[in-house]
Parts: structure tokens; C-alpha cells; sequence
């Protein structure tokens, strides 16, 4: 993607004005936050990044670790309309639906419906792999910096079905990654074997993908960065966002529940929790939450080589410097019903037929909510405030996202040329 054919909300590569921003405010100390923050630091700003916790507690804690560098397709595929009546009747499916919040969910669910068409998902497509494309070269700059490379594992991951009709029924989405030019590698039952042996050898189908990378602990990671943030100069405070105080041009202050802020510019980075405060800053985005959940093995006994996504039942089990770990299942929820641990012991029930001679002594069940618009393409904008930004909606691939979000959003502080058309990531596009 070369032009930026969408203007952004200042013309694009325009000098920095005279009132460019000297003091950034960051708001969330998640993976995409603090690649934020690393980004803007590199350009020369003072940095203050603003959370309740401590840097990497929210969702960015307990995902599956996966930088998914081969990645383009959207959660809304064609045809996902008639998967909707069995994920209100499923509560344990790999997507579902708590009735509860059905009323409130509606108009999301509506526009992710949408998001669904053919026409649409092409182009969506289109912007997921411009990003994805640049999220591992993204991250080696952070971490060759940070001195973590180590953390960093460059195996690919690999997709397996054991039945033909799971096989079959991801050809659609293999399709669309060809038309992205995604580097894939074909499997069958034998070269599954010989290159997962843990694997149980009833699985009949595998594609590999080698531009997938891994890190071997993705809380850790954000832990990491935000450290090597802090010994830059950069400051990281404790504190829960409230709202702003505003000046004609835009905020002129974060507020928070122990006092405010004097910034030149903020960068909304809040994860799932964004929406309120970006209504503040005057602009209405569809935001949801998909939860996931996970299951943490420290001693599994078996370990995957790799990555491996479970294609029949959705879900990813991953090696981890800490043990393994399967992760995935949607359960569409809101950010206030309780968990509902079930769906995590079904990650175990089906990992436990995936690897024989599984061991789940110590395992441990988590609970995240990724910040999910209906298009699942994130939101990686300026506002129409000039000193606004927002950085939240990367749904199932924040962390894969979080670097590239890092360098785009320096850009466009920068009023930078992105390189990237950035029409897709607005703020304020056609929902
Ligand atoms: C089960 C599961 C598996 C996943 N696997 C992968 C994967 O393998 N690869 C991948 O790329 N993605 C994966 N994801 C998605 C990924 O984890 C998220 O997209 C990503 O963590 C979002 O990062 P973030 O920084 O936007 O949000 P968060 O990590 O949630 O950070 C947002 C921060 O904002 C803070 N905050 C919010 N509101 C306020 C406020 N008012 N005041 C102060 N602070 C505030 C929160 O405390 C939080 O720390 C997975 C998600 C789940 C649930």
C-alpha cells in the first residue's frame, strides 16, 4: 500500500506545525500502548503512559503469543450469518452468544453480519495483510533495541484438521489468503507426523504458514518493552483515566481519579475499554469485546514444536517459556458478566485428544476481552481534534498488530507519510 489515497484529518506529510506535540499521554499500558509509546519516544517526544495496572495485566496477558505475520481475514467470513442461531444455542461452542447481552450487542452484531459480505471482505482483507505484513519487522525494531530478541521465535505456526469436512470447510479462508499472496505450505498426514510428533496422529490435514512468528511469553514481553521504555525516560503512572479537560483545539489534560495531566497531545490506547473515552473525544465507534479464554499447562509433559491451531475445534495451543497454553473460543459478552470457566475446561477436554499423555498438574484458567470492532480491522487514527489519536480494536491480533500500531500512530503524530493508505483504519469510516 503505497498512497495515502484517504486524506488523514491533517494533510499527510505536511511539515510539523509550529504547535507540534512536545508531551504525549498514552492511555493503557497494553502491548499496543506500549509500542505506542516505544514509537513516539524513538521520534524525540516525552512520553507518560497512563494505566490502572501494571503494564501488560489487561488482555494482553493472557493471549495465545502469536505475531501473525501471514494474517488477513476478518472474524466476519461470508456466511457467518448462519452460524449465528448456534451460537446462541451453544454456550460452549468455539463462538458464542450470552443471551444476556443479546439487546445490547444487537447493533454490533448487525454491522459484524455486514462486515460479512464477499465485496467486503476482500477489501478488508487488503488492510488486515498491509499491517500484517510489517507486524514482525515492526516488533524487531522494539526488541533488537530492548536487547529481548531472544524472545522472539520464527518457526511459522500450523494449521490441523482431523476431519475432511474442517479441512473443507476452511478452504474459504485459504482462498483469501492466496489472493494475498500469504506464504503457505500444504500438509499431509505423514509430514504432519514427522513434523509434530506430539501431535495425535489422526490428524489428516495441515497447512503450514512460515511467516507466522511466536514470542515465548507475550505478558512478559509487554513487561520487557515497558521496562526498556521506562529506562529511556519514559514514565508509566498508575492511574485510572477519568476523562479530559478541554481547550478549543482538543484536551489540554488527561484527568484521572488522583489529579490530571497537562499533555500536548494523547493517544487512546485502552483496549476494549476505549469507547467511553473516545466519545469524549467527540467520535462514535461500534467497539465490543469478544472474550476469550485460556488454559496454562507448566508441565505438560508434551510440547508442540510450534505454534499449532486446532482447525476442528478453533482454538491454538502454544509453547511457552512457561508451559503450554490453549487459547482461543468467542464469547460474546460485554466487559461485565462474570466468566464463565466452562469454555476454558473445553479447551482442556478437546486439548487432552489433541496430545496424548498430556499432564495438567499446576494448569491455571484465564479470562481476556479483546477490544473487537465488527470489521476487525483496528483503529489506527487521528481525530478531529488535531492533538487526538486512537490506537484500540485489534480483536484477535493486538499483539500481532501492536508494533505496527506503534510506528503508524509515531507517523501520524509526526504528521509523517505512513506509507500505508489509512482510509480503512479511520476512526470515523463508514461502520
Ligand atoms: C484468548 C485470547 C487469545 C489471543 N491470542 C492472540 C494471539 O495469539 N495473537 C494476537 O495478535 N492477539 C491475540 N489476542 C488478542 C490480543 O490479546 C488483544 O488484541 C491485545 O492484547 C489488545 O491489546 P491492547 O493493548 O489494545 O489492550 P489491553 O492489553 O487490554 O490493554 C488496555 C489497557 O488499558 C487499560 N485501561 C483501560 N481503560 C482505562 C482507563 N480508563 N484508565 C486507565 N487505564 C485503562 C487497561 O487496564 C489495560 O491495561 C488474543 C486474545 C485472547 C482473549
Amino acid at each position: 500500500m503505497a498512497n495515502e489515497s484517504q486524506p488523514m484529518f491533517r494533510s499527510a506529510g505536511a511539515a510539523r506545525p509550529a504547535n507540534a506535540p512536545r508531551h504525549v499521554g498514552v492511555i493503557g499500558a497494553g502491548i499496543v500502548g506500549i509500542c505506542c509509546a516505544l514509537y513516539l519516544q524513538r521520534d524525540g517526544l516525552r512520553v507518560t503512559v497512563i494505566d490502572r495496572g501494571p503494564p501488560g495485566e489487561g488482555t494482553s496477558k493472557g493471549n495465545a503469543a502469536i505475531i501473525a505475520g501471514a494474517s488477513c481475514e476478518p472474524v466476519a467470513m461470508p456466511g457467518i450469518v448462519w452460524r449465528v442461531p448456534g451460537m446462541l444455542m451453544d454456550p460452549l461452542g468455539p463462538l458464542a452468544i450470552r443471551w444476556s447481552y443479546l439487546p445490547q450487542l444487537a447493533p454490533w452484531l448487525l454491522k459484524f453480519v455486514a462486515a460479512s459480505a464477499p465485496s467486503r471482505v476482500e477489501l478488508i482483507s487488503k488492510a488486515l495483510r498491509a499491517l500484517s505484513l510489517e507486524a514482525v519487522p515492526a516488533f524487531k525494531t522494539l526488541m533488537r533495541e530492548a536487547g529481548i530478541m531472544d524472545m522472539l521465535r520464527e518457526d511459522g505456526w500450523l494449521s490441523v484438521y482431523r476431519s475432511d469436512k474442517s479441512f473443507a470447510g476452511a478452504q474459504h479462508e485459504l482462498e483469501l489468503s492466496r489472493q494475498n499472496n500469504v506464504k503457505m505450505e500444504i500438509l499431509g498426514q505423514h509430514e504432519l507426523r514427522q513434523m509434530e510428533p506430539t501431535l495425535a496422529p489422526d490428524f489428516k490435514h495441515g497447512v503450514l504458514y512460515p511467516e507466522h512468528a511466536h514470542t515465548v511469553n507475550n505478558f512478559r514481553l509487554v513487561q520487557e518493552l515497558a521496562r526498556h521504555f521506562v529506562n529511556r525516560g519514559g514514565r508509566v503512572v498508575q492511574e485510572e483515566v477519568l476523562g479530559f479537560r478541554k481547550g478549543p483545539d482538543g484536551p489540554t489534560h488527561i484527568l484521572t481519579g488522583a489529579g490530571e495531566h497537562a499533555i500536548d497531545a494523547v493517544v487512546l490506547a485502552a483496549g476494549a475499554w476505549s469507547k467511553r473515552l473516545t466519545k469524549m473525544l467527540g467520535h462514535r465507534v461500534p467497539l465490543d469485546t469478544e472474550r476469550g479464554y485460556h488454559v496454562m499447562l507448566p508441565n505438560p509433559a508434551v510440547m508442540p514444536r510450534r505454534p499449532i491451531h486446532i482447525g476442528d475445534y478453533g482454538f491454538v495451543a502454544t509453547p511457552l517459556e512457561h508451559g503450554l497454553r490453549f487459547a482461543g473460543t468467542v464469547e460474546l459478552g460485554g466487559l461485565d458478566l462474570p466468566p464463565n470457566y466452562d469454555r476454558a475446561r473445553v479447551l482442556l477436554e478437546r486439548g487432552r485428544t489433541v496430545f496424548p499423555g498430556l499432564k495438567e498438574e499446576g494448569k491455571t484458567e484465564w479470562m481476556g476481552f479483546r477490544p473487537s470492532v465488527p470489521d476487525s480491522v483496528p483503529v489506527i487514527s487521528g481525530g478531529h481534534f488535531d492533538n487526538c489519536f486512537f490506537a484500540y480494536g485489534h480483536g484477535h491480533l493486538g499483539l500481532t498488530y501492536g508494533a505496527i500500531t506503534g510506528r503508524l500512530i509515531a507517523d501520524l503524530v509526526a504528521n509523517r507519510a505512513t506509507g500505508f493508505d489509512m482510509g480503512p483504519y479511520r476512526v470515523d469510516r463508514r461502520w
